[in-house]
């Protein structure tokens, strides 16, 4: 595996296209005051939730429908220069970050529901929807979206970067909950993939290709997806353990087991200590599960009742439970409020996040000898996991001013995924590859494999102007 990442040498300066001034005034006469270059609004396009930083874009285009997205992009095309979609800023691996300079285009204005069809449990909807948006809007159907990132993302931010979150453990991720899409390709031309049907053999799968493309194909344009009707019976518990080991124990028993479980989340200790000082929870500052149990009134209780025996075994106490919404609301404010707590814990650090996946039955090996270093590291972390899936993250708060915790940080970021990849795993479950994890890919998916995604990318982007840059080199 090659050496740590340094993600320096990722963003030269020397590698900005030039954009030129004709394709500037081209852009602003035809979008007017929606093409922005204002250096604010440049600056809070060219970054995300990312400790990296790179030039801005040259120039921001807010887009209100797919006839605007195309024309964008046909005008860029052009002249050759990158274009990076823009949802709503939330990815954590250096996604947006205009690495060879460029255009951003948001779609966050695009955030019309289009159609809910509830009979076939299938909405579709804009780019720009956010998941809570589409959940409020739908919520008189009897119906819901699941996937839930910890940030408010928009659908094709989601659908760009694969995501998950709590409920894909019983729900799946956007791969198995996105059935058709419509596509602004790298030439302008607008193109569908998929059907509103539940399953089809028609050709190459070309919804699947974009999901988890991060911008680097095209621009979604609008996305049918799955939704479910609300369970009749919910029913949420926390648990704290005597060791991470035993809330991890019991995650895999359960999971063994083929319990239903909607979610089930980790919280390590330190992470626990630091939401009790943001939210005042008063919680016991050990390992703690964060779990949910969704089905008919009968059925979550024989669930939960199979989840608290296990728990016990290896020595789970204090479980306490939630069935009203606002009970359920007040025991998940820990998980809702970790990363936020984390970085109050200290004031002007910056986060480098981790996100491997491991298989289930690999999850205690992968995350103890992982805590081990974390602590022997000293750097302050927090640790939280949708562990159902055998997927966690450290999130290491680094000082900024102190450039020997982030080689640190990078340092344990690298043997960690070494482990998870040795392990069977993947170096990242859901947040992608960005530029951040572009030097694990080929560890992970092989010079061939790597070697095919260059290939397919040629081909539908021969021009390189797709948010080049990321996931891998050209
Ligand atoms: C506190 C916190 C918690 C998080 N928890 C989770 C979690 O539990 N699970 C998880 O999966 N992620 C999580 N994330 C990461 C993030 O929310 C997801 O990656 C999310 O899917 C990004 O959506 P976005 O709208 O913010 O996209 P952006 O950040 O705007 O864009 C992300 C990528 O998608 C591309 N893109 C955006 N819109 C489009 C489009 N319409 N067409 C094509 N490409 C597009 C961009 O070019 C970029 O490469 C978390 C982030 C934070 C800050």
């Amino acid at each position: 595996m090659n050496a740590p990442t340094a993600i320096s040498h990722l963003v030269p300066e020397s590698h900005q296209r030039e954009v030129p001034a004709a394709l500037i005034d081209a852009l602003k006469s035809r979008f007017g005051d929606r093409c922005s270059t204002a250096m604010a609004v440049r600056e809070q396009h060219g970054r995300d939730e990312s400790s990296f930083d790179a030039p801005p874009p040259a120039a921001v285009i807010f887009a209100e429908s797919t006839e605007d997205v195309a024309a964008a992009v046909k005008l860029v095309s052009e002249h050759a220069v990158p274009v990076i979609p823009f949802g709503v800023g939330s990815s954590l691996e250096g996604h947006l970050l205009a690495v060879q300079g460029g255009i951003s285009i948001d779609v966050s204005r695009m955030n019309k529901v289009l159609s809910v069809n509830a009979e076939d449990l299938t909405v579709t909807v804009q780019p720009g929807v956010t998941r809570k948006q589409l959940n409020e809007e739908i919520k008189n159907t009897g119906l819901f979206f699941p996937i839930d990132p910890g940030a408010d993302a928009s659908i094709g931010g989601m659908t760009a970067t694969r995501a998950s979150g709590t409920n894909a453990v019983r729900y799946g991720t956007m791969r198995e909950n996105v059935l058709a899409l419509e596509v602004v390709t790298a030439s302008g031309e607008v193109i569908r993939t998929g059907t509103r049907a539940k399953k089809s053999s028609a050709g190459y799968d070309l919804t699947r290709l974009f999901i988890g493309s991060e911008g680097t194909l095209g621009v979604v344009t609008e996305v049918t997806l799955r939704i479910y009707p609300l369970p009749e019976a919910v029913s949420a518990a926390i648990c704290s353990f005597p060791s991470i080991e035993a809330a991890v124990r019991t995650v895999i028993q359960t999971i063994q087991l083929g319990v239903p479980i909607a979610r089930v989340e980790l919280i390590d200790h330190h992470t626990v200590r630091m939401v009790n000082a943001y939210a005042k929870l008063g919680l016991r500052e050990e390992a703690m599960l964060l779990m949910e149990f969704h089905g008919s009134p009968a059925g979550v209780k024989e669930q939960a009742e199979t989840v608290q025996e296990i728990a016990s075994e290896f020595g789970g106490k204090a479980f306490e439970w939630a069935s009203t919404p606002e009970e359920r609301t007040r025991l998940w404010t820990a998980r809702h409020n970790a990363y936020f707590a984390a970085v109050q814990s200290r004031p002007g650090c910056r986060v480098i996040s981790t996100d491997t996946c491991v298989p289930i039955s690999r999850l205690a090996d992968c995350l103890l000898d992982s805590v081990a270093e974390a602590d022997a590291s000293g750097i302050p972390y927090f640790l939280v996991g949708h562990v159902g899936d055998g997927n966690f993250h450290f999130g290491y708060l680094l000082d900024p001013n102190a450039p020997e915790e982030r080689i640190t940080a990078e340092k344990l970021n690298h043997a960690l995924v070494s482990r998870a990849l040795a392990l069977g795993g993947t170096c990242t479950g859901e947040h992608g590859v960005g530029l951040h994890k572009m030097g694990f890919l080929v560890d992970e998916a092989g010079a061939g494999a790597v070697d095919m995604m260059r290939t397919i990318k040629r081909a539908l982007d021969p021009k390189n102007i797709m948010n080049p840059g990321k996931i891998f080199s050209l």
